[in-house]
């Protein structure tokens, strides 16, 4: 049932650094291209916070009655261990030489696993899920296209761009390039910079060699791609040269996204992105729960500081972590409201358990309103139309999330709008939350029957004769009819 009257919308642009109204190129239709995960590991809830964060934004414009398409890579070769440096060994192969698996074993493996977690936190499946190594003809071909416009060059077999050859470099990050030389951030400290005409130059195509599983023929020899040039490839290919919106982690803007644009822009001569959105960390505090089978994380250390979750530093916790601990998937999702996107979150076992708590309130509030039909074309009242209106305006205000959650609360409960009203209202909402309300069942008052009441009456009276006998037999009796009895100084009461 989308929603007709649509509002405007805004997102903040990190390339802009403002907030800005939302205006596609072909609307309905919203073109969003979002940054998936490396498969070589498990994906952990930090990295969720962001799926979930892109979730939400899909979620909001279709209430908006935009018609989304969201395409999310799986990135399953060229990902190196030290990205910001361009160094190390490719994490995929890595993960294959120290675990004695074949690459595509582990990247099959840990992408079935993310798409269970995935759907464990109702992460709507995106519209395509492109792999890297499925595409590498076309970035073969975008890297060809860059080394004809004199954007790359080519070195022992490795190509690499030419930041010095695009003006617009660092418009997103604002590492342009004399930033980078002065040392700020970047790829000062390279293994492979010998061959490099210049420090902040970037890898399109490596040269590869027998040690290697995954390699591919290439017009420069046998190699594999970059990590970046896959996002242009396929963002170009099934989004086209320009689309809507980018969506991602904070910490890929640089060099990440940085690099997809002078790739895609550079190949195309057009400005491939309109809005770029970035989610802030997750941050872990004062962390004491115990794990049965803790990944990496040290959890005999208390973190007094909140640092950001990563698998570098030893704090990874997976969506079945929280299962293990009781936690359920819904109530990190709920967590996650609580907070806006752009702001860190502080996952500690304070926060995480008032967000189950929360959850679990609103969760009862629901029980006990009646389930009847509605039609798509029933009217809403006049109250609900109202917190309907401040519901929108607030997921459209660059998704405020936290707002739309205690909406969503007060909806619950405002007894201005008729019960099953408010059933029907709060489902609405959830078609943007994603808290899985629909699933939460009826608490059904149970009936007491005339029968019941009878048996009740006769037992009372037995057991004020003390005929004891009598009153076990009708304890019995009422039994099975479903009924406990506990005798209080009131007499028999029914549980
Ligand atoms: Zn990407």
């Amino acid at each position: 049932m989308p929603t007709e009257n649509k509002i405007p919308v805004y997102l903040y642009n990190t390339l802009t650094r403002r907030k800005e109204l939302f205006i596609p190129l072909h609307p309905p239709r919203v073109g969003i291209y979002s940054c998936g995960p490396t498969v070589y590991k498990d994906i952990h809830i930090g990295n969720f916070r962001t799926f979930v964060m892109t979730d939400w934004l899909r979620r909001m414009l279709t209430y908006n009655g935009y018609d989304v398409y969201l395409v999310r890579n799986i990135t399953d070769v060229g990902h190196l261990q030290n990205d910001t440096e361009e160094s190390g060994e490719d994490k995929l192969e890595h993960e294959a030489r120290t675990t004695g698996r074949s690459a595509y074993e582990i990247a099959n493996y840990y992408t079935q696993q993310y798409m269970r977690d995935a759907d464990e936190m109702n992460i709507l499946p995106p519209d395509l899920s492109p792999k890297a190594t499925d595409h590498i003809p076309e970035m073969i071909a975008m890297t060809e296209q860059l080394v004809e416009r004199d954007l790359a060059y080519i070195r022992n077999g490795n190509v690499y761009y030419d930041v010095s050859h695009f003006s617009g470099y660092g418009a997103l990050s604002g590492n342009t390039v004399e930033q980078l030389r002065t040392g700020g951030h970047g790829r000062q400290q390279m293994e492979i910079a010998d061959d490099k005409d210049a420090p902040e130059d970037f890898a399109l195509w490596k040269h590869g060699g027998p040690e290697r599983q995954m390699n591919w023929s290439s017009p420069w020899g046998t190699g594999f791609p970059g990590w970046h040039i896959e996002c242009s490839a396929m963002a170009t290919k099934y989004l086209g040269e320009q689309f809507d919106i980018h969506t991602g982690g904070i910490d890929l803007t640089f060099p990440h996204h940085e690099d997809e644009i002078a790739q895609s822009e550079g190949a195309t001569g057009k400005q491939p992105v309109r809005y770029w959105v970035h989610g802030e960390f997750l941050v872990i505090g004062n962390r004491k729960m115990k794990v049965g089978n803790a990944q990496e994380a040290d959890d005999d250390e208390t973190q007094e500081q909140t640092i950001k979750m990563s698998r570098s530093k030893g704090n990874v916790i997976l969506v079945s972590t929280l299962k293990e601990l009781g936690i359920d998937p819904m109530a990190y999702r709920y967590l996650l409201l609580t907070a806006h996107y752009r702001s860190k979150l502080n996952f500690s076992d304070e926060s995480i358990i008032a967000a189950q708590n929360g959850l679990n309130n609103l969760r009862a509030d629901l029980a006990i309103l009646p389930r009847e039909t509605f039609t798509e074309d029933t009217p809403w009242s006049a109250e609900a139309e109202e917190m309907r209106t401040a519901f929108q305006k607030a997921i459209s205000d660059d998704l405020d999330m936290p707002v739309a959650l205690s909406l969503t609360r007060e909806a619950a409960r405002n007894n201005k709008i008729a019960p099953a009203e408010r059933w029907r209202l709060v489902l609405d909402f959830d078609r943007v939350l994603g808290l899985r309300l629909d699933s939460v069942e009826a608490s059904t008052p149970r009936v007491v029957s005339e029968e019941v009441q009878a048996l009740v009456r006769q037992r009372d009276e037995a057991r004020k004769a003390r005929n004891w006998k009598l009153s076990d037999q009708l304890r019995d009796q009422i039994r099975t009819l479903g009924f406990e009895v506990r005798d209080t100084a009131q007499g028999t009461e029914l549980a």
